[in-house]
């Protein structure tokens, strides 16, 4: 038995998904004839309160495809430090929409409206345009820590006072949303596009959905054709989404409640240090000296536990759909002789 927690982006389809995506009834989509798309696009979009959606290959498009038709070249992005659309995601914003980034050295991803205002700059001929900022919910790199719906509210009006439009990379927004009870709505009405993914802890295994305005995903399909990621008979690959997000956004509290429970086991070891707080599904923390992070790793494989190591000897481990209580109990034995 593998217990794979380097992400929650390995899980594989159940059977269940499995046949519903065999079943899926499919068409070319680059000519919006693919039903199965079509209808993951709209109920994502109705979702979140929006006019419309697009489906895509991967959240590093849905993200790259929003910043490309929110900026012009030269512009100016704002987000914050350990954003995945600046340091995961291949330098695309500068290499496909020839917009430079000015970070926002946030909370553990979250940045707050002040914080953006003392970013922001006045008009000079000299200085770049400002025109977005993308805030993260949840924040990867800030180990799942979540916005509530106010602070997202008040970043939202200062972006309106400075004619900035707001884009959420909400890659783990459902699992957001499972803590706080929110509704998708609330973010739909203060954001003006949103990236969700449905192959992290949502269990497809392919795509994300762009959700904005019409305008705004007309725009969309002309970059995700040109990036290219206009796909044909995808129908089957979005059937999956389908079946995602009538599933397994129920369950997604179950993978916090295991997430606590190791960090929990974690923060009694001596070697622990640093350990961000656990919100959602991420533990990330970092071990002393006493306890290269080779070592630690090294003891987890030989129980086929496997882990991911982020540097500086941190490590990062995220609990997803195929990692159950028996896998937990392992996990929980493996660290106590540790
Ligand atoms: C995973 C992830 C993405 C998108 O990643 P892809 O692998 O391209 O689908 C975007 N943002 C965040 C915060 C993520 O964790």
């Amino acid at each position: 038995m593998l217990i794979d927690l380097r992400s929650d982006t390995v899980t594989r389809p159940t059977p269940g998904m499995l046949k519903f995506m065999f079943n899926a009834k499919v068409g070319d989509d680059v000519f919006k004839e693919d039903p199965s798309i079509n209808e993951l696009e709209k109920k994502a979009a109705a979702l979140f309160g929006k006019e419309a959606g697009i489906y895509c290959p991967s959240g590093t498009m849905t993200n790259q495809a929003a910043i490309k038709v929110h900026t012009q070249p030269g512009d100016e992005l704002l987000c914050d430090v350990t954003a995945h659309v600046y340091n995961y995601e291949g330098g695309g914003i500068a290499f496909n929409s020839g917009v430079q980034t000015k970070l926002i050295p946030g909370d553990n991803g979250r940045f707050t409206a002040k914080q953006l205002e003392q970013a922001l700059h006045p008009y000079a001929d000299w200085l770049p345009h400002t025109s977005l900022v993308t805030i993260e919910n949840t924040s990867n790199r800030g180990g799942g820590a979540y916005y509530k719906i106010k602070n997202v509210k008040e970043i939202s009006q200062e972006c309106k006072k400075n004619k900035l439009a707001l884009h959420m990379d909400g890659a783990r927004i459902f699992n957001a949303l499972a803590e706080t009870g929110e509704s998708p709505k609330e973010y739909g009405k203060v954001c003006d596009s949103i990236s969700i993914c449905l192959s992290k802890g949502l269990g497809a295994p392919v795509g994300s959905v762009l959700l904005g305005s019409n305008e705004f995903v007309a725009k969309a399909r002309r970059v995700r054709k040109l990036f290219g990621g206009g796909m044909r008979q995808g129908g089957y690959l979005a059937a999956a989404g389908i079946y995602a997000l009538d599933n397994n956004i129920k369950r997604l509290k179950e993978d916090h409640q295991r997430a606590k429970h190791i960090a929990k086991i974690l923060g009694n070891k001596s070697y622990v240090m640093n350990m961000l707080p656990v919100e959602t599904n991420i533990i990330i923390f970092s071990l002393d000296a006493s306890m290269p992070a080779e070592k630690f790793t090294g003891e987890l494989k030989k129980n086929n536990i496997l882990v991911s190591s982020i540097g500086n000897n941190a490590l990062r481990m995220v609990t997803h759909l195929d990692f159950n209580d028996k896998m937990l109990k392992v996990v929980e034995k493996t660290l106590k002789n540790l």
